[in-house]
């Protein structure tokens, strides 16, 4: 029997690889093999060829957004830090990924470290830093490893370090470890974990494009817009913006997780639908159950019913939905998960993972949490309901940081499209699923 090339795999049909196109395909541990597939060619571009000027520009044709989760346009951040006054600018590298089930930039450091090491030296001619982190999680040690190994290899041949490609330009790249702090990928307080500071957010504004790194101005992206950076330097912006749709362009990397058949990373143009991503390259919920919800953006993101599966994935269709694209989790429910333990799971974890600076997140989540662990062991009350939005919604509109603004949404998103599950657990205490063992399961 021949078999199929693998592009025409359903894993592989629909798939369109830019952030991970050497990921499997290069030994990261040879610079050869990343030159040989392109590799440093687009900082040899900018350096010999284009004023910061034009990358900002190119950056801005292409509508690349920050894939780490807020979605900000990457041609406007770096404008904002060229722009920015100061003699001294810091580029940083955000690899602090914490969303239970994500693991892109984990993915991107171990397979291709090279293309973070040229983005992050195109970042620094374009804003005119010449000084790097990267701040990479602990848990991530074969990922740092390599990304040192990059760094090296990269001194060697000319691409990092003094006068870079023969040039007067000079950058260099320092790695930071983080402890595990799930609140450190919040740029502010990664920023003061660098400083050697606790790895608590600090008030914005002042943005750190602005005022960032020992209050000097600096640019932050995540691993996967960095690594998006070279492609587009070399193949143009708009060549990236024929992928995705208005607002939403270019691909971007999944981890499929849960109750599916492939799990994995994924990388698609945005735009495609939820049924796509989760029936054709994920392969549909196994056992013939039935898809019942998917969780986007981790703890800060909320639940996707089934009815809206022919949603296309975008940064405005799921914001209308009430949950976001965040870095890229996406997590399938089937008919036997219970709604209400999904949301008291994502709830245990930003609790767990509040720095407790600030009141409502510190403590608001935790009396969120006895909610939830009343109603999933069959004591919660209907006041509880009430209750638990009330608090959800005031958590959201007061919180200093993301984790805290973003943390009841995993509640609130269950409870706006899954209320009778809410109900059947306080009112006629059972559990429609088969999730909470204190309930009798009808
Ligand atoms: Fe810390 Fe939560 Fe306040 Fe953010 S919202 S600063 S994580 S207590």
């Amino acid at each position: 029997v021949k078999e199929k090339p693998q592009e025409e795999l359903p894993f592989f049909k629909k798939q369109i690889k830019i952030a991970t196109r050497n990921l499997g395909v290069v030994d990261p541990l040879s610079i050869e093999e990343y030159i040989a597939r392109d590799g440093y060619f687009a900082l040899t571009k900018v350096i010999k060829d284009m004023s910061p000027d034009k990358v900002i520009e190119e950056l801005k044709k292409s509508g690349l957004r920050g894939r780490g989760g807020a979605g900000f346009p990457t041609g406007l951040k770096w404008e904002f830090a060229k722009k920015a006054e100061g003699d001294v600018k810091y580029v940083i590298c955000n690899a602090d990924e914490g969303d239970p089930g994500a693991f892109m930039d984990r993915a991107i450091l171990e397979g291709d470290p090279h293309t973070v090491v040229e983005a992050m030296t195109i970042a620094a001619y374009t804003v005119g830093a010449n000084k790097g982190f990267i701040y990479v999680r602990a848990e991530y040690p074969l990922a740092i490893e390599r990304f040192s190994r990059a760094l090296e290899t990269a001194r060697e041949y000319g691409f990092l370090g003094e006068n870079i490609l023969g040039t007067d330009f000079s950058f260099d790249i320092e790695i930071r470890i983080g402890a595990g702090a799930f609140v450190c990928g919040e740029e502010t307080a990664l920023i003061n974990s660098i400083e050697g500071q606790r790895g608590i957010p600090r008030v914005k504004p002042p943005y750190p494009a602005q005022k960032g790194l020992w209050g000097k101005p600096t640019l932050i992206n995540n691993v996967e817009t960095y690594a998006n950076i070279p492609p587009i330097i070399l193949h143009g912006g708009d060549w990236f913006a024929q992928f995705g749709v208005e607002g939403s362009r270019g691909t971007k990397v999944f981890a499929l997780a849960g109750k599916v058949n492939n799990t994995g990373l994924v990388e698609v143009p945005m735009g495609i639908t939820l049924r796509e991503l989760i029936n054709e390259i994920g392969g549909g919920v196994p056992n013939g159950k039935k898809l019942k919800a998917v969780q986007t953006g981790g703890p800060s993101g909320g639940c996707v019913p089934e009815k809206y599966i022919d949603t296309p994935i975008t940064y405005d269709t799921l914001k209308e939905l009430g949950t976001i694209i965040g870095s890229g989790g996406m997590i399938v429910m089937d008919e036997d998960d219970c709604m209400v333990d999904v949301a008291k799971f994502f709830l245990e974890f930003t609790v767990e993972e509040s720095c407790g600076q600030c009141t409502p997140c510190r403590d608001g989540t935790k009396r969120m949490l006895e909610i939830l662990e009343r109603i999933t062991e069959g004591e919660g009350t209907e006041e509880d309901l009430e209750k638990l939005k009330e608090l959800g919604e005031h958590i959201m509109k007061t919180s200093l940081c993301g984790l805290g603004q973003t943390a009841p949404q995993p509640v609130l998103s269950t409870m706006r499209y899954f209320w009778d599950e809410y109900e059947a657990h306080v009112k006629e205490k059972r559990c429609p699923a088969k999730k909470c063992k204190e309930l009798t399961r009808i």
